[in-house]
Formats: C-alpha cells, structure tokens, sequence
C-alpha cells in the first residue's frame, strides 16, 4: 500500500512574508492522518518556510537542483545546499524547465542521481505535449522513454527514493484534466516500465498526477489503483485549496 504524496508546486509564486502566512493559515485547516504533504517554494522562502512548518507533518521541497556538487554554475542551486535546508524532496524534470530551459533527458538524469547521491527525494517530471497526445496511440511510449532516458543511472538499490509525477503538459495550468481513466492507463504503462527497470521496487515508487488538479478533482484520480497522489501548482497557492486537496488525498500525517 503506497502513502499518497500531495506536493505543492508554487512555481515564481510567493514571497518570504506570503509564504509563512501561508503555513501559518494552512497548518491549522490540515486533517488528521493519511497523505504525506510537501511545499515547494521559491528558492527564496525555502528558509523561512522551512522554519514555519517545524514540527507540522509538511515537508519542505525545493523546484529544482544543479547536478553539480559546487563551481562556475551562476544562479544555481546544488542538492547539498537543498539538503542542508531541511529539503526532502526535489522536482526534477518540470515540464517547464524541459520546455523554457532546453533540460535534457539526460540533464534530468544527472540531476535525479545527483539528488539521491544527497539523500533527496526527487520529483520525476513526465509528460507528453498536445502535439503527441492528438497524434493518437503514442502518448505511453513517448511518456515510458522519457521516463526510462530521465532514469538513466539511478542505482536500484535507491529506487523506492524515487517518486515519478506524470504531469500531461497540455492539462499544466489549463484548466484541463485527464479523466481518471486515462490517467490510469499512463500511469500503469509508467509502473510496468519502473517494474522492467527496478523490478519488486517498483511498487514502491509514488507516480502522482498533475496537471489542474483542483478539490473536486483529486479524489477519483487517487481512487485510481496506480495513482498515488498528486503535483499541484495554482490550487495549492491557496491554504484553504490545499486543505481541501489534502483532505482528499485522504488527510495529512
Ligand atoms: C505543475 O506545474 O506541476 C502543475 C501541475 O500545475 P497546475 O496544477 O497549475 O496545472
């Protein structure tokens, strides 16, 4: 039975003030027991964040990492620096960093060893364009080698560290969302491929949905048997929207 993992993505959203009087709103609307929760903030509230949700049950998750360890690397963040933040998890492979910042499967496959390699969870970002979904038929291969390519030497020994998020790119901040049945369909195409590359730890790994997922949405696309919670960007800017998806994904412990 795996723990559903509800992570905020706040993007270029929040500032050091906004975000603690977001922790300071949220933790008291949290139900009891069920879903592990996670904030990924700015690099720039990931401090004080990391201050406010002391002693809550939500985890504090950076946006992205440097494969790096240190050096000539202007504006970027190694995973020690996360790590030493207080960071549990790390989304590796946004479709808008794939989209706007030309990362590479492989850059993504660096970044993923590189964060395990620092005792980091990452986030692995997956999901097709509209372009290949309307081509029809192709969308969970395309999907399955991208997540196969991002992958690329992560040490099986570390594969339950992993979560995946299957994030269609045409449903990112639209409005529009996969129906729970063809979210199922990819996401079990993603498990049989995490199976072929890590066998029995497979089932282990957490592939969440995102993708405008919103209350009132969330609840059947985790009654999925292979959905096992959820990426959120706008619906989780707000404390009152974030309760409410927790409560869906079954509360907060
Ligand atoms: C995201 O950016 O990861 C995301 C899923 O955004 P939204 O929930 O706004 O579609």
């Amino acid at each position: 039975m795996r723990r559903p993992l509800l992570v905020a993505n706040w993007k270029m959203h929040k500032s050091v003030a906004e975000a603690e009087d977001f922790a300071a709103a949220l933790l008291p609307l949290l139900p009891p027991a069920g879903a592990e929760l996670a904030i990924a903030p700015p690099f720039t509230a990931l401090a004080a964040l990391g201050r406010a949700l002391r002693g809550s049950p939500v985890l504090l998750a950076a946006q992205n990492a440097n494969p790096a360890e240190s050096g000539a690397f202007t504006g970027e963040v190694a995973p020690a620096m996360l790590a030493e933040l207080g960071c549990r998890y790390v989304i590796a492979g946004h479709s808008e960093r794939r989209g706007l910042y030309g990362e590479s499967d492989d850059f993504v496959a660096a970044k993923v060893c590189a964060l395990l390699a620092a005792g980091l969870r990452p986030i692995v970002c997956v999901g097709e364009s509209l372009e290949v979904r309307r081509a029809g038929g192709g969308a969970a291969e395309v999907v399955c080698r991208q997540l196969q390519n991002s992958l690329a030497g992560v040490p099986a020994g570390l594969a339950a560290e992993l979560a995946v998020a299957y994030e269609p790119i045409w449903a990112i901040g639209t409005g529009e969302t996969a129906t729970p049945q063809a979210a199922q369909q990819m996401h079990a195409a993603l498990r049989e491929k995490l199976r072929g590359l890590f066998g029995a730890a497979a089932e282990a790994i957490r592939i969440q949905y995102g993708g405008s997922v919103k209350p009132g949405n969330a609840a059947a696309l985790l009654a999925q048997p292979d959905i096992d919670g959820a990426l959120v960007g706008g619906a989780s800017l707000n404390p009152e929207s974030f309760a409410a998806l927790a409560a869906e994904s079954g509360g907060a412990s």
